[in-house]
C-alpha cells in the first residue's frame, strides 16, 4: 500500500466522512470565474454587508487597550446586559449567570452539542453546520423532514415517528435543534408551533437547542417568539451579532441557558470547554458588544433599518420566484429564499442536470447566478436552491455605504430596488431566461449575448 501522507497520519475521529462538499464546489466555481475575469451574481453568500454602526466602531476603537483574558463565559457586565436585553426584547427571563458569550454562535452551538445528550434531532432542511458538528462529536443524528406545504415547520407526528424509529434502532435522541427564522428557507416558527413543540419536548424530555441567530431580522407582522418562552427549563437560546448587526467577522455569539440546576451545570460544562479551547471572546469585542446590548436607541434604530433593507431585497427575490412560477415559500426573516425547481425535472434531466448540486453548477455556469444546493442544508428536497440576498449590490464597502445612504434618503421599496439594485434586477432577468429555457422544447437552448458585467 502506498503511504500517501507520511509522516502525517490523520485521525479518523470526526475527520473521516466530513466534507464541505457542495458549498465548496460553488465557492470554488465563483473564485475560478472571478479569476478568469467573469461576472458572477453572487447569491450564495449569507453575510450581512451593511456598514459597522459608527457608535459600535467607536466602542471597539476605544477599548482596543483591553488586552487581558476575560472569564471564559464573558465579562460580568456584558452577561448582565445580554440577560436584560433578552428579557426586554423577547420576554426571556435570564440571570447573568445563565448567559455565555463565545466566538460566534457556531462555537457555542458546538460546545453545547459537546456537553449535551447523545443523539441529535436535526430538521431537514437546516443550517449547513449542524450535521458536521454532530459528526465531529461522533453523535448520531435523527433527521426530521419538513415540507414546504407546512411552511417548513416541524410536524409533531413526523417528529414522533422519527424518534420512535431511532429508539427502535437502539438510538437515544435527546438533543433537539430548532432554528427560527430559518436558514435556508427564511421561514419562521409561529407562536402556536413554538408552544406545541415546547410541549412535545417537555413530554419527551428533550433538550432544545434553539438557534435564534436571525431573531432580530424577522420582518413579518408577527414578531419572533422563542420556544424558551414555553419551555424555559429545557431550552438553550443561541444568538449573536453576525446577522442583525453586520458583525460576522467579529465573531461574537451568545447562549442563554436554563435557569435551574441543569442550566448551572451546563454553564459549568461550557465554561470548561471554552476555557480549554478558545479561552474567551476577544476582549475589545466584548466591550464593544456591551453597547450593542445596551438598548442604545441609535443602535436599535440601525438594527431595524438593516432588517428592512434585507427584507426589501429578500422579498424582491421571492416576488421574482412568484412571477416566474417557481414554487417558493414566502420568507419571514433572515435573507434567504428556498425555491424548488423540481417541476422542471424532465427538462433539467434533458440538460444533464439530475440533482440540486448539478442544478447549482448549471445555473452558475450558464447564467452566472451563484446559489447553494438544498443538499448542503441536509435538504431532502431535490432541486431546491438557497438564494441569499445579502451580498448582491453590496459587495464592496462603498456600495454598502451608498445603499444605506440611499435608503435613508428614500425608503420606498420599489425605488430602492429600481434605482439602486442593478445587479439584483439582472438576477431576476437571468432567472427569467433560465425558466424560459426550461419551458421551451429545446434541450440546448440558444442564448443571446451576455450582458456586460455591472
Ligand atoms: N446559525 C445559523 C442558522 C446560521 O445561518 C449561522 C451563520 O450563517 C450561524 C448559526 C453562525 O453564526 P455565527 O457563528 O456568526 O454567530
Amino acid at each position: 500500500m502506498v503511504e500517501r501522507y507520511k509522516p502525517i497520519r490523520f485521525s479518523s475521529a470526526g475527520v473521516r466522512g466530513l466534507s464541505a462538499s457542495a458549498t465548496i464546489a460553488i465557492n470554488d466555481k465563483v473564485r475560478e470565474m472571478w479569476a478568469a475575469g467573469r461576472n458572477v451574481y453572487h447569491l450564495a453568500f449569507g453575510e450581512s454587508r451593511w456598514p459597522v454602526h459608527p457608535k459600535i466602531a467607536e466602542a471597539l476603537r476605544s477599548n482596543v487597550h483591553k488586552r487581558s483574558y476575560t472569564h471564559a463565559l464573558g465579562i460580568p457586565e456584558l452577561r448582565r446586559a445580554i440577560a436584560e436585553y433578552y428579557g426586554r426584547r423577547f420576554g426571556i427571563e435570564a440571570t447573568p449567570e445563565q448567559v455565555a458569550v463565545g466566538p460566534g454562535s457556531k462555537s457555542l452551538i458546538f460546545a453545547a452539542l459537546m456537553a449535551l445528550g447523545e443523539e441529535v434531532i436535526v430538521p431537514q432542511p437546516s443550517w449547513v453546520s449542524y450535521g458536521p458538528q454532530a459528526h465531529l462529536l461522533g453523535k448520531p443524528i435523527t433527521f426530521v423532514p419538513t415540507r414546504p406545504e407546512e411552511n417548513y415547520e416541524l410536524e409533531l407526528d413526523v417528529l414522533e415517528t422519527k424518534i420512535q424509529e431511532s429508539r427502535q434502532n437502539w438510538g437515544n435522541p435527546e438533543v433537539f435543534i430548532v432554528n427560527s427564522p430559518k436558514n435556508p428557507t427564511g421561514t419562521m416558527m409561529y407562536p402556536e408551533k413554538a408552544e406545541a413543540l415546547a410541549g412535545f419536548a417537555r413530554e419527551n424530555e428533550l433538550m432544545v437547542m434553539s438557534d435564534e441567530i436571525y431573531a432580530f431580522t424577522a420582518f413579518t407582522k408577527i414578531p419572533h417568539i422563542s420556544i424558551a418562552r414555553f419551555y424555559p427549563e429545557g431550552t438553550v437560546v443561541f444568538g449573536g451579532l453576525s446577522k442583525s448587526l453586520p458583525l460576522g467577522g467579529w465573531r461574537f455569539g451568545t447562549a442563554i441557558l436554563p435557569h435551574n440546576t441543569g442550566g448551572n451545570a451546563l454553564a459549568k460544562a461550557i465554561e470548561n470547554i471554552a476555557s480549554n479551547i478558545w479561552t474567551c471572546v476577544t476582549a475589545p469585542v466584548q466591550y464593544a458588544a456591551l453597547l450593542a446590548y445596551s438598548g442604545d436607541p441609535d443602535v436599535e434604530e440601525y438594527i431595524g433599518l438593516c432588517t428592512r433593507m434585507h427584507a426589501i431585497r429578500t422579498r424582491f427575490l421571492f416576488q421574482t420566484m412568484v412571477r416566474l412560477g417557481v414554487p417558493c415559500v414566502e420568507p419571514a426573516g433572515a435573507f434567504y429564499v428556498y425555491p424548488s425547481f423540481e417541476k422542471w425535472k424532465d427538462p433539467l434531466a434533458a440538460r444533464g442536470v439530475h440533482n440540486d448540486e448539478q442544478l447549482a453548477l448549471y445555473l452558475i455556469e450558464k447564467y452566472e447566478v451563484a446559489t447553494l444546493p438544498g443538499s448542503a442544508f441536509h435538504g431532502a428536497h431535490d432541486f431546491c436552491l438557497r438564494l441569499s440576498s445579502s451580498y448582491i449590490d453590496a459587495a464592496t464597502d462603498d456600495r454598502a455605504d451608498a445603499l444605506l445612504a440611499a435608503y435613508r434618503a428614500d425608503s420606498d421599496p420599489e425605488k430602492f430596488i429600481q434605482n439602486h439594485h442593478p445587479r439584483l434586477q439582472k438576477v431576476a432577468e437571468r432567472l427569467g431566461e433560465f425558466v424560459q429555457d426550461l419551458e421551451s422544447e429545446s434541450a440546448e437552448p440558444e442564448r443571446g449575448p451576455r450582458a456586460a458585467a455591472v
